[in-house]
């Protein structure tokens, strides 16, 4: 039934409904709640907890106003539970005369934790008379999510419209059957009602925290049918026809043969996965996880072989050109001595050398390509493309991804898909972000690497850590200067990086002093990383551009400067660069004052532990999965009621159940799509 038929909805908002992926009725009804407001009760100031709304009232003990780096009007207000602050960063003089000591108040508002107490940021307030407290809600008020020029009443009254046709028309029910007690027991019908209108006796608390069963029927509901989603677009995926990519391994011989070190076992058992893979007729969709340093490159770099030993090419892409240069600087070392030809596409080439890399592609002979993004313009065509390798996946957009797999379908065969990643990303979220993906984990460092040592100190203490370089330069160690600033401004990140170089220099004499940012010529990069590996360089100083790849075991001592503003992920990645020889390195933090409790908390945990794992289970709990995660997993993870950190405990139950359902009623996939997902099954999403 469309939503024209409901009252109240003429072109104009038939249009605004639209917007927000509401054309029937039925979108109605899963257009769910964002959040409640409580209105209907007065909390004791006693016992609220920030992150909620609340209505407290109380007395005002005393007003005053706060001249900070903003200046607001103060006012403690207290109902003998407990004390709480009211705070206006605006407020007029009538305001500020009015709020006397001695005044009743009752007031709506976020309550959040301040400087000293909990405090309410412009509340909604009202003066409490002699006639006693205003009148309160009945229930509960949800908050929609909604777009311009549609207003939550509005919202509230269509809802009511498709809730009353509830009681006529039938919603179909598809999981009636199911083994979970609490989606068996909570009819959808029920739970929609529930969640919409919560009654007045409802438990408020479990509401707002989302753990009500009626909720959690339907967030199961819906993390089960993104689930089946991704399950079948990914098998769709693997019934595509691959070539088989088959060997004797006699290239892999060559290249173990003559490597300075073996592998360890993790990587063998890893690289056997791969390679079972690679030889179906059907494309291989794995993701390869290993921490900092594990060495992924060498299993990428096995798998690799198998396909040129079977007549293939090899396509190995990197999202910095820095990565992708330190790929490209491996496998010429590793592959030249075999006489196998590497291609490099990155968006700096002369057009000359384009050409010729173009080529060199174009001609279906076994070879290896190299390359940023660029490997996906429309000019590129492989013409027999057996394995696409993809390193840290999740910093690709959608759009190239897409492009990729075009790349990747040659004359009716789609390559094979190697991912790999250094963002260990927790075991029940794993199952949701890359369901059904295989995942094999590299849990082994190579022998001998030692925990990098790591410091947190303010930068009011420079001195101290530039006295300390002299010292530690003199041992003959090599040392990084890592210059952050706000990362959207490369610009500014490499003027700085320039600044600091010369300071450095000026104040340690007698130390050579090496600069390298994204701005560079290629030509000056390669020279600058050449001194540095040859240890004419003892300091480099550098922008984030050495986050990933770059590697020389000499260097011992890293600084980060700014280190507050860098994310987890982003200093363990940095902090990997040092730690790679049998030396005990260590890594200094630097922060700005003042450190808010948040930066002081991801400080403390890079001191306390150099496991991969560890950090990024932090990272997640710090940060929540849709930023964890990345953009584009952030845009599939927009869920209309489930939420991955709350409902992990489900994730393991519905994966189950998916499966239960692609084998035994895969009927009902299309509908649970149609009324949950706006834009329907992502077929992208691989
Ligand atoms: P990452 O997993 O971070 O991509 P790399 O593949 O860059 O790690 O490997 C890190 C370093 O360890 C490289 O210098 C690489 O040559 C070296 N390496 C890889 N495997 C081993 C091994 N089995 N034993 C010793 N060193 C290894
Ligand atoms: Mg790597």
């Amino acid at each position: 039934m469309p939503v024209t038929k409901l009252k109240g909805v003429g072109p104009r908002v038939a249009e605004r409904l639209e917007r927000i992926g509401i054309s029937e009725v039925q979108d109605l009804l899963f257009h769910l709640p964002l959040r409640y407001q409580d209105r209907t009760r007065v909390t004791p100031i006693g016992s609220v907890r920030p992150g909620i709304e609340a209505v407290v009232h109380g007395t005002i003990e005393l007003v005053q106003i706060q001249y900070g780096r903003r200046r607001s009007l103060l006012c403690r207000l207290s109902d003998g539970t407990g004390a709480i602050i009211l705070r206006f960063f605006h407020f007029s003089a009538a305001q500020q005369k009015n709020l006397i000591k001695g005044l009743r108040l009752i007031c709506f508002g976020e309550i959040r934790k301040g400087p000293a107490m909990l405090e309410m940021i412009h509340p909604e307030y009202k003066v409490i008379g002699g006639e006693g407290t205003p009148k309160m809600e009945e229930s509960l008020t949800p908050i929609y999510p909604t777009t311009e020029g549609l207003h939550q009443i509005s919202l509230r009254k269509l809802t009511d419209q498709a809730l009353n046709l509830l009681d006529t028309h039938l919603l179909e029910d598809y999981l009636a059957e199911s083994d979970v007690e609490f989606v068996r027991e909570w009819s959808l019908a029920e739970a929609i009602r529930y969640v919409h209108r919560p009654p007045p006796e409802v438990s408020i608390d479990q509401l707002i925290e989302g753990t009500h069963p009626a909720q959690q029927r339907l967030a199961f509901e819906e993390l089960l049918t993104h689930q089946l989603s991704k399950k079948i677009s990914r098998k769709a995926f693997r019934q595509q026809q691959a070539p088989p990519l088959n060997a004797e391994g006699r290239l892999r011989e060559k290249l173990l043969s003559e490597l300075p070190f073996t592998p360890t076992d993790a990587q063998l058992r890893v690289e056997k996965e791969v390679c079972t893979d690679l030889s179906s007729e059907h494309p291989m969709l794995r993701l390869v996880q290993g921490d900092v340093g594990s060495g992924k490159t060498l299993v990428a770099a096995l798998g690799a072989l198998q396909a040129i030993e079977a007549g293939y090419q090899v396509a190995i892409m990197a999202p910095t050109e820095l990565l992708a240069e330190q790929h490209l600087v491996t496998f010429r070392q590793w592959f030249e001595p075999l006489h196998i030809p590497i291609a490099w596409l990155s968006g700096q080439l002369k057009a000359t050398e384009r050409r010729s890399a173009l080529k060199q592609i174009a001609a279906a002979d076994p070879c290896v390509v190299i390359g940023t993004h660029a490997l996906f313009q429309q000019d590129v065509s492989f013409r027999k493309l057996g394995l696409t390798i993809v390193d840290e996946q999740h910093r690709f957009g959608v759009h190239q991804r897409l492009a990729l797999r075009e790349k990747g379908n040659v004359k009716g065969l789609t390559s094979h898909q190697l991912i790999m990643t250094a963002t260990p990303i927790p075991r029940t979220l794993a199952m949701t972000a890359y369901a059904d993906l295989d995942v094999s984990v590299i849990d082994e460092l190579p022998p001998g690497r030692q925990p990098v040592k790591t410091t947190v100190i303010s930068d009011a203490r420079r001195d101290e850590v530039i006295h300390r370089i002299a010292s530690v330069c003199k041992e003959g160690r090599q040392v990084y200067w890592v210059c952050t600033l706000i990362e959207e401004s490369e610009n500014l990140q490499c003027q700085t990086a320039i600044e600091t170089a010369e300071l450095l220099a000026s104040n340690l004499k007698g130390i050579s002093v090496g600069l390298i940012h994204g701005r560079l010529e290629k030509k000056e990069k390669d020279r600058v990383m050449q001194a540095f590996h040859a240890g004419e360089i003892d300091l480099l100083v550098a922008t984030t551009v050495i986050e990933v790849g770059v590697d020389v075991p000499n260097a011992s001592l890293m600084i980060i400067e700014n280190a507050e503003r860098l994310g987890l992920a982003q200093l363990h990645q940095l902090r990997g660069r040092v730690g790679r020889g049998s030396r005990q390195s260590d890594c200094v933090l630097m922060y700005h004052p003042p450190l808010s409790d948040h930066g002081r908390e991801r400080l403390a945990i890079m001191r306390e532990t150099c496991d991969g794992f560890r950090i990024s289970q932090r990272d997640l709990e710090l940060r929540g999965p849709g930023e964890f995660l990345g953009t584009r997993q952030a845009g599939m993870m927009r869920f209309r009621i489930a939420d991955l950190m709350r409902d992990k405990e489900l994730l393991p139950e519905i994966d189950k159940a998916a499966d239960v359902i692609l084998k035994k009623r895969p009927e009902i996939i299309d509908p649970l799509i149609q009324r949950w997902l706006i834009h329907g099954t992502d077929y992208a999403d691989i």
